[in-house]
């Protein structure tokens, strides 16, 4: 599959549209960390992830971003992308033909070790291990589902590795690849600036975060934790642990059975 020749399309093809052209990355993908974005939708892009910090970061080229317009590899006078379920059932499924063209295209620009994924409900839950992961590569080649999907051949051709944002189903992959990049992009570094840190997040050590307050403090009757004002930053750093313990205990049993096991204690050694 992978050996397929590239099927020139015209200069036109390989440029972001409707995308301000200064964010997003035309020649230049190699030696900084590319996203290349296989989609039916190539304005939803940078989307949220050209603001802020993520969208700071693509400016100043700490990361790299490029979308392929689906559509532009289609079949026919009106680049048809999708095509009835064979078998039959409801909705469209996009071809392995035209998908194949927009792999291809994206494949032949990737530089290093860069792994194809597939947006989709059916895949590995993403989490902040494959954000980890995928931060440490040079790049992720990621395809956008739409409709009822993609045609099965095409992730087995192209080895797709499917990841999923959760436990619903979403319109398209767009919002979950750009999910998948903001919290990939984040980690990198440089991103967040000195003054954030990725190290004390919920799971960095496979905790949920302890809570956290600001000015005022008192608001409504409500006081900030007295121990948080005392400047005692041993007795902080402790009640901050502890608090991030009982959180994760109380509202994620599996995180914290994972937890503790990594500390190699057994349940019932660790009570809060
Ligand atoms: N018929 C499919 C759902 C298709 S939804 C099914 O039942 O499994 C259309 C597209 O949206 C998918 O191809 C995928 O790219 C994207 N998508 C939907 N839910 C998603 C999720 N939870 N995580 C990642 N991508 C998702």
């Amino acid at each position: 599959m992978s050996d397929t020749p590239f099927r020139a399309i015209g200069r036109k093809s390989i440029r972001p549209s409707a995308t301000p052209r200064d964010l997003m990355a035309e020649e230049e993908l190699a030696g900084v960390w590319t996203a290349q974005v296989v989609t039916l939708l190539p304005e939803a892009f940078p989307g949220v992830l050209g603001l802020s910090l993520t969208g700071k970061a693509l400016r100043e080229g700490l990361w790299a971003l490029r979308t392929i317009d689906l559509r532009q590899f289609g079949d026919g006078r009106h680049r048809n992308v999708d095509d009835t379920p064979a078998g039959g059932g409801a909705g469209m499924v996009l071809r392995a033909d035209v998908g194949a063209r927009a792999l291809e295209e994206a494949i032949s620009r990737a530089r290093g070790d860069v792994p194809r994924l597939l947006l989709s409900p059916r895949g590995r839950r993403f989490d902040q291990a494959m954000a980890r992961d995928l931060a440490g590569r040079d790049g992720a080649i990621l395809f956008c589902g739409r409709f009822e999907g993609v045609d099965e051949r095409l992730i087995e051709g192209f080895g797709l590795q499917e990841v999923s944002l959760g436990d619903f189903v979403l319109t398209g992959g767009e919002i979950a690849a750009q999910a998948l990049i903001d919290a990939t992009v984040r980690l990198m570094p440089r991103v967040l600036g000195n003054h954030h840190s990725a190290e004390e997040e919920s799971f960095s050590s496979g905790l949920l975060e302890y809570p956290q307050y600001t000015k005022p403090a008192v608001w409504e009757g409500r006081a900030i934790p007295e121990v948080l004002l005392s400047g005692h930053h041993a007795r902080i750093t402790s009640w901050r642990q502890e608090m991030a313990e009982r959180l994760t205990k109380e509202r994620r049993p599996d995180l914290w059975r994972d937890h503790l096991a990594s500390q190699g204690l057994p349940e019932e050694d660790r009570e809060l």
